[in-house]
């Protein structure tokens, strides 16, 4: 297949880069980089009816995918995520219109596994020989995985509270395990201080510019699971925010191929009180946001004190019309009894905390009964 990634460029400054050697961020101002595509040679040659022939993963997309040659794709069956009505939810909440996006059903648990993929297959694209994360957990897991089967060394760095399972996973995998005492923020400066005298590669989120790649296909399998009409409301909880960067831009580059309209969704961005940067700097009306001092929550994918693409997360919930909103440790454990016991899905807490901000977002007007809620349940339940 023809392959139509043209470069790399700067999120914010728009600088240049090309994607035949390995990149972080951009050199001039430090932010992230974006893939681009050749979208106006795509528009007449690709149209949602040549999706229908294919195979129900993530790699349906691959136009749109930054792998060049297809013999480099690493997978692990990368399923496109149900789409679950949620009736017996949705009633009781007054909410007749909402869904649940189940990404607990892919590699590894969580929707991590979409921009591991990514990142892991175009990391052997380019030759790459040691990968190296700072991660709060599922990322790890994630990496760990798909590295062994690419047979690339992963070196991890993690907090030494990160849930059991993902310190374990990794160890399964034959990761190179480091738990530290601090944060992710803290791991990311040692990847960073180390990784010149290591040749490590940086697969930081947003630091790396591919796992957002593989994170935007939520974005395309929505609209396709809706007929290419998009919701009136995404719900998402943010840590890092890959996942509302990269739907934002999945979105932009469907509506630059004709496929949905100039229409898009609310944004909600839901994070712990005990750790909301990004909630902080929306209610402050901020485009940036500051660190957040001592970080804690049960949510150990939303404990993520900094995000670097931060005022990319920010400009997608200002221009969707959305919000940004902070719950409590203890509404994610009552909503995570909440959903087995009217959807039956088993949702890990994050996913939960999205469930948990239904209340206060429909009391105060954010969400109104008739509008179409999707909820993004990020990852399943973990022992
Ligand atoms: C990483 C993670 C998040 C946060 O995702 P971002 O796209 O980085 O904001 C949410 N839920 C789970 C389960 C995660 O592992």
């Amino acid at each position: 297949m023809k392959n139509y990634l043209l470069h790399l460029e700067c999120s914010r400054c728009g600088e240049i880069y090309p994607h035949e050697i390995p990149q972080n961020v951009c050199h001039a101002c430090g932010k992230p980089l974006f893939a681009r595509y050749a979208l106006e040679q795509l528009v007449d040659r690709w149209k949602p009816e040549h999706l229908q022939s294919r195979p129900t993963s993530l790699w349906r997309y691959r136009e749109l995918l930054p792998v060049c040659d297809e013999d480099n794709i690493v997978s692990l069956g990368e399923t496109m995520t149900p789409l679950i009505h949620a009736k017996r939810l949705g009633e009781q909440l007054g909410l007749p219109k909402l869904w649940i996006k189940d990404e607990s059903r892919l590699p590894t648990g969580s929707f991590k596994a979409r921009g591991l993929a990514m990142a892991v297959s175009k990391a052997k694209e380019l030759g790459i020989s040691k990968l190296a994360i700072p991660s709060a957990g599922n990322a790890a897991t994630a990496l760990s995985v798909y590295a062994a089967c690419a047979g690339i060394p992963a070196y991890i760095f993690m907090p030494k509270d990160t849930p059991a399972f993902n310190r374990e996973t990794c160890r399964l995998a034959s990761a190179n395990v480091t738990l530290i005492d601090g944060l992710i923020t803290d791991a990311g400066k040692i990847v960073a201080e180390r990784k010149t005298d290591e040749g490590w590669f940086d697969v930081s989120t947003l630091k790396e510019p591919y796992r957002v790649e593989g994170k935007k296909t939520m974005g395309f399998e929505l609209a396709e699971q809706f007929g290419w009409k998009l919701p009136d409301v995404i719900i998402y909880p943010t840590g890092g925010g890959t996942g509302i960067v990269g739907m934002w831009k999945g979105f932009a580059e469907l509506e630059a191929l004709g496929w949905i309209g100039p229409k898009r969704p609310r944004f909600i961005s839901v994070q712990a009180t005990g750790c909301a940067p990004i909630v902080k700097a929306w209610d402050e009306g901020k485009s940036d946001a500051e660190p957040w001092q001592d970080a804690q929550t049960i949510a150990s994918g939303l404990r993520v004190p900094q995000a670097i693409g931060d005022f990319l997360i920010l400009d997608a919930i200002r221009k969707s019309g959305g919000a940004a909103i902070a719950i409590t440790d203890n509404a994610i454990t009552e909503a995570m009894h909440l959903l087995p016991t009217t959807e039956g899905i088993l949702t890990c807490p994050e996913g939960a905390a999205t469930v948990a901000a239904l209340k206060p977002l429909i009391a105060n007007g954010i969400i109104k009964p008739s509008d179409r809620v999707v909820l993004f349940n990020t990852g399943g339940y973990q022992a």
